[in-house]
């Protein structure tokens, strides 16, 4: 491909909307242009690097016996409903009418489609195990699109489906596809954590996330290097870290004392002089109808996915002002386990065993001291809080550590519950009717060449593998009106591209200076710099990641570019981790 005849609109300045680095460098490097609110058109450059991505999910796909498919990213409604999910999904799905008034939506994820697809085909334990997978746009109206292609609400995924006569196969499945990420996301040189995430007692499914660790990513890891344990935020267990300070000794039971004007457990903190770790907070809650209180330590936040998981499923949101009011008979920052006995009271686990706590008064302006759960309110205990840096680690005992990362990727055990509400079952050997059971593995493509642009990069752009950089190498004539440079520079051109070398020429009529720095800022891993020293036979060969330069003979070059972008490139199995 030669610049002169390309699109490539690169940027001088940072775009003021953009706020994390990868978001920057697509606008500025001439990937991407937005549409409106997470809609973006990929020009050349971004097509071309994605589509390289696609060619690495896809051979490893292959490579794990999985079959391309395609379905439409258009739903009738009904498959939805079979499910449980047209109404179980609230606002991130699209969905619009047809013309004869059926309710459509566009596809967020494709269980209901592969399960109707199954159910009408798959009749026989002789046709398991399947895996179906495609590489195709998925829509969801989230509600804070940002961070340019990181959070769209039209994206790239792969999208995988197994089918399994039982657990077992399942689990063989599982594998094989944990296998294949860790393959496809070293092959695109990211650092990356799989993070193992179990989704407890409901269900008993299993589900990894691949982090790629980030400080523009929107997801924590919860980690302890002391016994390698890792989880995502939203499910990490930990144990809590010791009060700030010890209990007071006494029995003689909840005192009610003045807190005028103070609502939060800073401020209630700040005026007893009791760390907020001394403290109840206490949360209403409305799961369906029902109220129900929840009840942590002052410096501890609720996690909803453990409360959920506790209500078996439902999700419970905090109660409205005048809902508190009338069932507690105080403003929020005023409200207390004890004598809210007629409630089902939550309580978490850093709870237990505590004594002499300070919790609101169920009265406005008050609060009451030498509160013991236990004694003085019965709840029930579980793990609901989100566990924070320096909690300690469930088996090591070490303090935990808290990193930011990107999800690229998610692999799912889902068991029965798309075969069952969708009537999916094949006859086992024995002739008998059984459900299989399914898998469902997700890639997020765009999030891929995000991950690689947040870890690869530096002030004058990306640096980006050379296995999903929209180019292998550049060649670049220093002065094109000078005839030596341009004929050496073409001939290079011509010899790389003989050799499978995926190369551009920069034979525009720009200065050297301009060039050298679009280059650099669309991350092409090697630039062959064509200048004055053709007369003696030599160009220069530079990295874009190491910024080394050396001189080449000319006659050498091609070849031994070829062998760089070889070694250069990522392999599978080369320890991505980070
Ligand atoms: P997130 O927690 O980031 O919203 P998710 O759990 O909803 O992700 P999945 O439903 O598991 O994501 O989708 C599979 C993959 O698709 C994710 O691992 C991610 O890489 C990608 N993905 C999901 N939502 C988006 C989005 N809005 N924009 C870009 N990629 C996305
Ligand atoms: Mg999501």
């Amino acid at each position: 491909m030669r610049w002169s005849r390309l699109h490539i609109p690169t940027l001088r300045d940072d775009p003021a909307e953009a706020e994390v680095v990868s978001h920057k460098l697509l606008l500025r490097a001439g990937y991407v242009r937005q549409l409106s609110a997470g809609l973006y058109c990929y020009l050349y450059l971004a097509k071309r690097s994605l589509h390289k991505v696609e060619q690495i999910v896809r051979e490893e796909m292959d490579r794990i016996g999985a079959q391309e498919i395609y379905t439409p990213e258009l739903h009738p409604a009904e498959i939805w409903k079979e499910s449980g999910r047209w109404d179980a999904i609230g606002g991130d799905m699209f969905r619009l009418k047809d013309r004869w008034g059926r309710e459509h939506c566009l596809g967020m994820t494709e269980e209901e489609v592969v399960t109707f697809i199954a159910r009408g085909e798959l009749r026989s334990y002789k046709q398991l195990p399947q895996i179906w997978y495609q590489i195709q746009a998925k829509f969801r109206d989230e509600p804070r699109p940002k961070s340019g292609l990181m959070r769209v609400r039209r994206f790239t995924m792969k999208d995988s489906y197994t089918f399994d006569m039982d657990k077992a196969g399942l689990d063989a499945a599982y594998d094989r596809h944990h296998a294949a990420y860790c393959r496809i996301f070293d092959r695109c040189g990211l650092q990356y954590l799989p993070v193992e995430a179990h989704s407890g007692p409901m269900g008993g499914s299993e589900s990894c996330e691949f982090m790629v660790p980030s400080p523009a990513g929107e997801d924590w890891i919860v980690e302890c290097p002391e016994s390698g344990y890792r989880a995502n935020l939203e499910k990490a267990v930990t144990e809590p870290r010791p009060p700030e300070a010890p209990d007071p000794c006494g029995d003689a039971g909840p005192e009610e004392f003045p807190t005028p004007g103070r609502k939060t457990i800073e401020e209630v903190a700040a005026f007893d002089g009791q760390p907020a770790s001394s403290h109840i907070k206490s949360l209403l809650m409305v799961a369906g109808n029902r109220p129900l209180m929840v009840l942590l330590r002052g410096d501890d936040q609720l996690n909803e996915l453990k409360l959920a998981q506790r209500l078996e499923g439902e999700l419970a949101r905090p109660a409205h002002p005048e809902e508190i009011r009338g069932c507690l008979g105080a403003g929020a920052g005023y409200i207390g386990p004890v004598g809210a006995d007629g409630l089902e009271l939550l309580a978490d686990s850093a709870l237990e065993g505590r004594r002499n706590m300070v919790a609101g008064a169920n009265k406005d302006g008050f609060h009451l001291r030498g509160v013991t759960p236990g004694r003085d309110f019965t709840a029930g205990y579980s793990d609901l809080r989100e566990a924070r840096e320096g909690d300690s680690d469930v088996e090591s005992g070490s303090p935990v550590r808290c990193r930011k990362a990107i999800e690229v990727g998610h692999i799912f055990k889902l068991g029965d519950k798309y075969s069952k509400s969708m009537g999916l079952s094949v006859l086992n050997e024995q002739g008998r009717s059984v459900t299989p059971v399914m898998g469902s593995y997700g890639i997020g493509i765009e999030r891929i060449l995000t991950g690689a642009i947040e870890q690869g990069h530096d002030e004058a752009g990306m640096a980006l593998p050379a296995s999903i950089a929209p180019f292998e190498a550049v060649v670049t004539p220093v002065n094109v009106k000078n005839d030596a440079q341009r004929k050496v520079a073409e001939v290079l051109y011509d010899q790389m591209g003989r050799l499978g070398v995926d190369v551009l020429l920069d034979d525009r009529y720009e200065r050297a200076g301009v060039k050298f720095k679009d280059a650099d800022l669309i991350g092409i891993p090697y630039r062959v710099t064509v200048g004055r020293r053709v007369s003696d036979g030599l160009v220069e060969l530079s990295e874009r990641k190491t910024k080394r330069s050396e001189n080449v003979t000319i006659g050498k070059l091609a070849a031994m570019l070829k062998r760089r972008i070889a070694d250069a490139m990522p392999k599978a199995g080369a320890g991505g981790s980070a």
